[in-house]
């Protein structure tokens, strides 16, 4: 092990799709700071980084691996010695869901990610029922309906636990974050004091321009095609429009099970507006 910081852990808790490895990838970009990814896949499936094309990776070493992967999970020690390989101040993992972070340690601040349920739906519809491969066919009724209770399912199981646990925790809807980018990268920064000036924000949210290291991810972003929705942009995902009907996306807007996780986030700390309200 290298000398000992005393370093701070954020974890993002969100769902599939829910935009998590954009924004792991952007506050990769700031100071001192090392993106986990999804740090669980080095020892579920012994991933390591694969983004960054250096064999080895220059961040995740072998060392470090090796190490991670002598724990006896559950452990203390797992950011610990990512900070500690890593010469990080900060750690941001996109590890997602509560076990997991039962596994490698609870994080000091939790960001709960949240993405406008028609758009999450879609993207998780459009995974799981990609036999209907044409991308200007509605989800049928019962599709969106399995969609809803995979979308409650995760945020009440995520909610249940931060509540358990108590651990401190910001809200960040992912629209809210693209359309106000550097005032949300901000206050972020802000969780752990860390204060950013207009060059590093820039250069956090440019993260296309930097070269990235983590674990896991839908996709590779040095790897994308151009010709991909989200190639070297932040954007908001409208990509739902086309697949839900008028019907579906007025029943997931008023669906009891999105108004319950509405009203049990208004406990935690919320970024920006409150989607109730819309
Ligand atoms: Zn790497």
């Amino acid at each position: 092990m290298q000398g000992i910081v005393s370093s701070k852990v954020l974890g993002i808790i969100g769902l599939d799709y829910s935009g998590s490895t954009l924004l792991t990838n952007i506050l990769s970009g700031l100071p001192d700071t090392v993106n986990t990814g999804e740090s669980h896949w080095i020892i579920d499936r012994n991933l390591g980084c694969k983004e960054c094309g250096n064999q080895p990776c220059p961040i995740y070493t072998q060392e470090m691996m090796n190490e991670l992967r002598e724990l006896s999970i559950p452990t203390t020690e797992w950011w610990n010695v990512i900070a500690s390989h890593s010469n990080s101040k900060l750690i941001i993992s996109s590890d997602k869901r509560p076990r997991h972070y039962d596994r490698l340690g609870h994080p000091n601040h939790v960001i709960l990610l949240i993405k406008d349920p028609r758009a999450n739906i879609t993207s998780w519809c459009s995974r799981k029922f990609n036999d209907a491969k044409r991308e200007d066919e509605f989800f049928t009724n019962e599709q969106v309906e399995r969609g809803l209770v995979w979308w409650y399912k995760l945020h009440k199981e995520a909610i249940d636990w931060l509540e358990e646990n108590e651990i401190p925790t910001t809200v960040l809807f992912l629209e809210d974050f693209v359309s106000n980018q550097r005032e949300r990268l901000s206050s972020i920064a802000e969780i752990f004091s860390i204060s950013l000036n207009d060059e590093q924000k820039t250069n956090a949210l440019q993260f296309w321009e930097r070269q990235l290291h983590y674990i896991g991810g839908n996709h590779s972003v040095k790897r994308l095609d151009k010709n991909r929705y989200f190639y070297k942009s932040i954007k908001i995902d409208e990509r739902w429009k086309n697949r839900l009907s008028d019907e579906s996306q007025h029943e997931i807007l008023v669906d009891r099970r999105v108004s319950i996780v509405n009203k049990r986030i208004q406990q935690f700390r919320i970024l920006g507006p409150d989607i109730s309200q819309k």
